[in-house]
């Protein structure tokens, strides 16, 4: 049978490895007789695993210890409302620096809760789409905290500096590019990411929060999305996403037995410039983003003859490369390539986009 290789921006695939094991100990986890989804998350055995978990990511992120992490429900969406329901404090503004769809979508999500200051902060450069350095984004002083997306996941744009913010606190939706490399967590104020990309499957967010951030909430803030209420309760005051946690768990080790974030950049990266450096030395092919923040996740490029998109993506699902169609919004395709996609996987869509090119060219 041909290998599949499932190039979906979310929910993404998971790492075959995590996948087998959950399949292996799926009626009986742990040697309990029960599924882990079945274990109330109050028992011994999942509060375990839910510190194991937490430990694993504290040590392959090396969060400081005056940071929480907390394992949340309501995806980047429910952290677009959360944020400024916990750190937007009355009568004051918060900075968002937009550089595409899912940072736009933060704005008008945190518009409902106070005063949002845009900074538009992508500009076409020679038809390439580029940010602009983080010190062009003048920022204000007084600002609650400013917010900005890493990975654009729709646009494929990365910033890879980290913004220096000054006494600012810094806000960080790193759901589609969190793990995929090392990070220096002390300089963020927050850092959130639904985890069906690097993390697991959907129905988890993470949450990474600095100590004096939390107990700012304000007074209408459901106590779901309270990151203090979260916080003190070891992230369980209502049922959390038991499955998708023990998942996760599940990741976290595979990404420590390979040898943690280093290891994984480094692949990360090598995938990242096969498939941009045959775009690149094709006619036939071509990506809109400068080459500074193309993004290693996700990598948008289109056909020069758009009329041939339909026919491409037929024969690549018939080659075992699916979900390669464009966001609707960017068009063309779209390859998202986040850690659990082998080399090997890059390299067929490659040779497939080769013959293609030949085929119709
Ligand atoms: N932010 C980013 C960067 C995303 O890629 C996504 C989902 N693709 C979201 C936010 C929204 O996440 P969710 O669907 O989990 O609410």
């Amino acid at each position: 049978m041909t290998e599949i290789y499932n190039f979906c921006a979310g929910p993404a695939m998971l790492p075959k490895p995590v996948m087998q094991r959950a399949q292996s100990e799926f009626l009986n986890w742990n040697n309990t007789g029960c599924s882990v989804m079945e274990l109330s998350h109050r028992g011994s055995e999942f509060m375990q695993l839910a510190s194991d978990a937490e430990a694993d990511l504290r040590e392959l992120l090396n969060i400081p210890d005056n940071y929480k992490v907390l394992f949340c429900h309501g995806g980047g969406r429910g952290q677009f409302s959360a944020v400024p329901l916990n750190l937007l404090g009355a009568g004051k503004t918060a900075d968002y620096v937009v550089t595409g769809s899912w940072s736009k979508s933060a704005v008008s999500e945190a518009e409902k809760f106070g005063n949002i200051r845009v900074i538009n902060a992508v500009i076409e450069d020679d038809g390439k789409k580029t940010v602009l350095p983080s010190e062009h984004w003048r920022i204000n002083k007084d600002a609650a905290f400013v917010h900005y997306c890493p990975n654009e996941t729709v646009d494929g744009i990365e910033i890879f500096e980290i913004p220096e913010t000054g006494d600012v606190p810094l806000v960080a939706d790193m759901s589609s590019t969190i793990l995929s490399r090392p990070l220096d967590v002390s300089k963020f104020g927050l850092i959130y990411a639904g985890a069906q990309k690097n993390i697991g499957p959907s129905g988890l967010t993470i949450v990474i929060v600095r100590d004096d951030l939390i107990g700012q909430q304000q007074m209408t803030t459901p106590v779901i999305l309270d990151y203090k209420v979260t916080s003190d309760n070891g992230s369980m005051f209502n049922t959390p996403p038991t499955y998708a946690w023990y998942l996760a768990s599940l990741v976290f080790q595979w990404l420590k037995d390979l040898g943690g974030l280093d290891m994984m950049a480094k692949l990360n990266q090598d995938k990242a410039q096969c498939l941009y450096n045959y775009i690149d030395s094709s006619e036939f092919y071509y990506n809109t983003i400068a080459a500074n923040n193309r993004s290693s996740m996700n990598i948008p490029f289109f056909l020069k003859d758009d009329s041939l998109n339909a026919e491409f993506l037929t024969e690549a699902k018939a080659n075992g490369l699916l979900a390669l169609k464009g966001h609707r919004i960017v068009g063309g395709m779209r390859a998202s390539i986040y850690n659990a996609m082998p080399l090997e996987g890059v390299q067929a869509l490659v040779s497939f986009m080769q013959q293609f090119e030949k085929k119709v060219g």
